[in-house]
């Protein structure tokens, strides 16, 4: 048996990134960050004003009111063509650049329009005011964003104004999954023949895929039939960047998966002291790595989230492989197996005193309804065993759900 860090650490020191080439920013969200991005020019560009208002002078509006001639209406988008000279303004709106000679901007709201073509400013100014300088933002040459970052849409808003238009990523991975399994039906069929299970781990997968933002290559269900197996493995491997199959590397059982991977490439057969997610196989077809998920669904979402997630995220460049972490209460004691790292499955609630935690429900590896019910992996470490209600757990976020109503947000 070995530990879950020692057989993460072996699957992450396999994976080689992918190539690396330039991509429209519109088709970036969700991957990696080849390269450091400097801002070729400052953001914003140029000086501004960061209100509509008057810009002035700030030595004419140091006693106030004061009554300054208009010299020009300068609208967002557009250049001054006169200078603000003494005892004059111009009506700027907000984005706009601030006109030469101007050093304030003095707020609409602070100022009377009695006269055409002339303003009266009730507060006096300082210089800066309401001004947003050049590079306030971005300075010019500054590191934006660096290598091994995963894009999200605030670093396609932030890598869009400094003109990143083609940001240099590292390519998006093909993934090919594959059930397999002679019970197996798919959704898609009319109905369940005796002794037949719906495929469930494949919908799965491939939203966990889909929302990993990773191109998914379907390839159904494989019965237990050698030449069968052989040959979608062999168009799998060709065709992918990875490789998922679910269902027969477990101990004991009909080794028709396993003797078809071991016959067609490098693959090892573990027993990691992990619950859920003890059988895993992991290695290569070719060099497309082979990731054999247990048939049990939970198994396979906690298989995914602690090997094949990670691995697919450094495979895509990402600097950071993990989910999220942190603490919770949990409400009712839980038992644990203490020679495994238990992924108790969870639902978190919000009380008075913070987050809590509690099982989402029956803890069997083919109960999806309660993995399904569940926001959070409670992680209990080798050697915990039994953990007392009101005792800490860490925590691991596998969704962000919206769980505020309406109503508890809004009111009745
Ligand atoms: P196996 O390791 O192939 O014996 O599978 C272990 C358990 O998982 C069995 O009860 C299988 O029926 C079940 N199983 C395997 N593949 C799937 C699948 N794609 N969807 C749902 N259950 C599955
Ligand atoms: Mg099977």
């Amino acid at each position: 048996m070995r530990s879950l860090v020692d057989a993460q650490r072996e699957v992450l020191a396999a994976m080689t990134k992918l190539p690396a080439a330039s991509a429209p920013l519109g088709e970036c969200l969700g991957l990696v960050l080849a390269d450091d991005v400097v801002a070729p020019h400052a953001v914003p560009p140029f000086a501004n004003s960061g209100m509509d208002g008057f810009a002035v002078r700030a030595v004419d509006v140091s006693s106030v009111p004061v009554t300054l001639t208009v010299v020009e209406d300068l609208p967002a988008g557009s250049v001054a063509r006169s200078v603000v000279a003494a005892g004059t303004a111009i009506k700027i709106m907000t984005g706009a650049p601030m006109p030469q000679g101007a050093d304030a901007v003095v707020i609409v709201e602070d100022s009377e329009s009695r006269e055409a073509g002339k303003v009266t400013l009730l507060t006096p100014a300082n210089s800066g005011d309401h001004v947003r300088r050049a590079g306030g933002d971005v300075e010019c040459g500054a590191t934006v964003l660096t290598a091994g970052t995963r894009i999200n849409p605030m670093h396609l808003g932030l890598l869009a104004s400094v003109g990143a238009g083609e940001p240099l990523v590292v390519a998006r991975p093909t993934v090919a999954v594959l059930s397999t399994g002679d019970e197996l039906v798919s959704v898609e069929a009319p109905a369940l023949r005796p002794g037949a299970i719906h495929d469930s781990n494949r919908p799965m997968l491939i939203g966990l895929l889909t929302e990993l933002g990773v191109e998914v290559l379907d390839l159904g269900i494989v019965p237990d039939d050698a030449r069968l197996l052989r040959s979608v493995l062999g168009e799998a491997a060709s065709n992918a960047d990875a490789v998922l199959t679910s269902g027969g590397v477990s101990m004991g059982e009909y080794d028709l998966v396993k003797q078809v991977l071991t016959e067609l490439g490098r693959v090892d057969f573990w027993k990691v002291a992990m619950q859920p997610a003890k059988p895993f196989a992991f290695g290569f077809l070719g060099d497309t790595p082979l990731f054999g998920l247990p048939g049990n669904p939970v198994s396979v979402m906690v298989a995914f989230e602690q090997f094949v997630r990670p691995a697919l995220l450094a495979r895509m460049g990402a600097a950071r492989l993990f989910r999220r972490r942190s603490v919770a209460v949990l409400n009712t004691s839980i038992t644990t197996n203490p020679a495994k790292t238990v992924f108790v499955r969870v639902r978190v609630e919000y009380g008075p005193k913070g987050m809590t935690v509690a099982p989402s429900g029956g803890q069997g590896s083919n109960v999806l309804s309660a993995l399904a019910a569940a926001d959070a992996f409670a992680v209990v470490p080798v050697g915990a065993g039994e953990v007392a209600a009101g005792a800490t757990v860490e925590l691991e976020w596998f969704r962000s759900p919206e769980v505020r109503t309406r109503e508890e947000v809004l009111g009745g």
